[in-house]
């Protein structure tokens, strides 16, 4: 298991692509894909793709602190708030990410910020009863 990402690593005032992104912290450049699925904001439009230095930064900070917060099942972690947030209206879209993950993304009540959370499909009769569930994005099963 590598070392825990440093912010520190990283300059906050310039743009990396994404293996420089992944050669300063110290992960792949898959981790740093997965990244940008669960809400690091990148410039996805252009080639190569660009992720500025304070986002990333930002980004890793929030992941630290979500790791220490215990978030409730009706909650989602918003990296503009940086803070536990319901989602608005308690309105999800559900995304089936796996045959055992779906991810819910919620417009934070506060902000309006697309929060993302990561759930077990196994929970996801429970999740239903939690929250309105607006869509299911790549239902297959
Ligand atoms: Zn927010």
């Amino acid at each position: 298991m590598a070392k825990r990402p440093n912010p520190r690593s990283v300059r906050a005032a310039r743009s990396y692509t994404l293996q420089e992104a992944a050669d300063a912290i110290g992960v792949s450049i898959g981790t740093v894909r997965g990244w940008i699925r669960t809400g690091l904001p990148a410039f996805v439009g252009r080639r190569p793709v660009l992720i500025v230095g304070s986002d990333l930064q930002a980004f890793l900070q929030n992941r630290r602190a979500r790791s220490r917060i215990d978030l409730s099942e009706d909650e989602f972690f918003c990296l503009r708030c940086k803070l536990p947030r319901k989602p608005f209206g308690m309105l999800v879209d559900l995304h089936l990410q796996s045959a055992k993950t779906a991810r819910l993304v919620g417009l934070c009540e506060v902000c309006g910020t697309p929060c993302n959370k990561m759930v077990s499909r196994r929970d996801l009769a429970r999740i239903g009863q939690i929250f309105d569930v607006a869509g299911k994005v790549g239902s297959q099963a």
